[in-house]
């Protein structure tokens, strides 16, 4: 940029640099989804093209930034979580946060006008995503960090199925549907859903129930990624990116609570 005598309003900006050597995760959220996915008429509790929607979306910006490792999503959220010690965009939150939510919505919508050509977006009602980073000082609370996101995706989708197979199903009000639910633990409504609906919960998409996981399959390949960052070379940056980019993502469905998830994927966490 030219020097002019107007430069110096540089001075007023502020960044803020993530701590070093600690593990970055963006976590991106759909901005008012809850009335995005009624405009759009989603199918409830679940629409699986909705999903393909935010799964394609993960997985495109995962390709596009080699320092992601693995992703985890539900509903309208994705986690990321970025390589320990990696230097993308100098730790740079705002530059981190941006890249993200802005990268995810772009792909929403491309990605949306392939999976549902009969739904044009409105100009009204675009779908656009939030991000915010944080940084998690040691392995285990990444790992609770993923634990915690999982089970909040099967308490919301045990809710979401109760609730909506009142609705639709039971033909409640929605506040009779809440009514009836408040105050009722997991094996109420797993009762419920088989008494009333003869839905067994355990049958339910694994999809639903647990998520998607994304996870740069590195595999027998681990000696490639570095202990630490902190004594490469731009060039030597630049050509485990370039590495990393090559290895396959792999789209799963499982448990991330047990620790044999993470005992077999040793690289996810280097
Ligand atoms: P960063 O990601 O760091 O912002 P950048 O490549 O976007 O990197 P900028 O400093 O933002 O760098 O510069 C934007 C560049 O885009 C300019 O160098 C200019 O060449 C190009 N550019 C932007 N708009 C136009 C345009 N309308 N026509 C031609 N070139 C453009
Ligand atoms: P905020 O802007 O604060 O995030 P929100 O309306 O997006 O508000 P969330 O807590 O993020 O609230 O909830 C997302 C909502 O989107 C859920 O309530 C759920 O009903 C809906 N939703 C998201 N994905 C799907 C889907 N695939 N099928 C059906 N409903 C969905
Ligand atoms: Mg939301
Ligand atoms: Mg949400």
């Amino acid at each position: 940029m030219a020097n002019s005598r107007f430069e110096y309003v540089r001075t007023f900006e502020r960044e803020n640099i993530l701590l070093p050597q600690t593990h970055i995760i963006i976590r991106i959220d759909g901005r008012g989804f809850h009335k995005f996915s009624s405009a759009y008429e989603f199918q409830k509790p679940n629409d699986p093209n909705a999903l393909k929607v935010m799964n394609l979306s993960a997985q495109a910006l995962m390709k596009s930034i080699p320092e992601v490792m693995m992703a985890y999503g539900d509903s309208d959220e994705y986690s990321f979580l970025l390589r320990k010690n990696c230097d993308l965009f100098e730790r740079r939150e705002f530059k981190l946060i941006t890249a993200f939510s802005s990268g995810f919505s772009a792909y929403y919508q491309y990605y949306w006008n392939i999976v549902f050509p009969n739904k044009p977006l409105s100009v009204e009602r675009l779908p656009t995503f939030d991000a915010r980073a944080v940084v998690y000082p040691s392995d285990s609370i990444v790992k609770d960090y993923f634990r915690w996101r999982q089970v909040d995706c099967h308490i919301n989708n045990l809710y979401n199925t109760s609730f909506w197979n009142l609705v639709i199903k039971g033909h409640l009000s929605p506040q009779e549907a809440e009514n009836k639910l408040m105050g009722t633990v997991s094996s109420d409504k797993n009762e419920l859903l088989f008494k009333e609906f003869g839905i067994n919960y355990n049958d339910e998409p694994e999809m639903y129930k647990k998520g998607t996981v994304f996870i740069r399959d590195v595999g027998d390949t681990l000696d490639l990624v570095p202990n630490s960052d902190v004594n490469l070379s731009k060039r030597q940056v630049e050509r485990l990116r370039g590495k990393l980019r090559k290895v396959t993502i792999n789209e799963l469905h499982c448990d991330i609570i047990k620790e044999e998830f993470w005992n077999k994927r040793a690289w996810l966490l280097k």
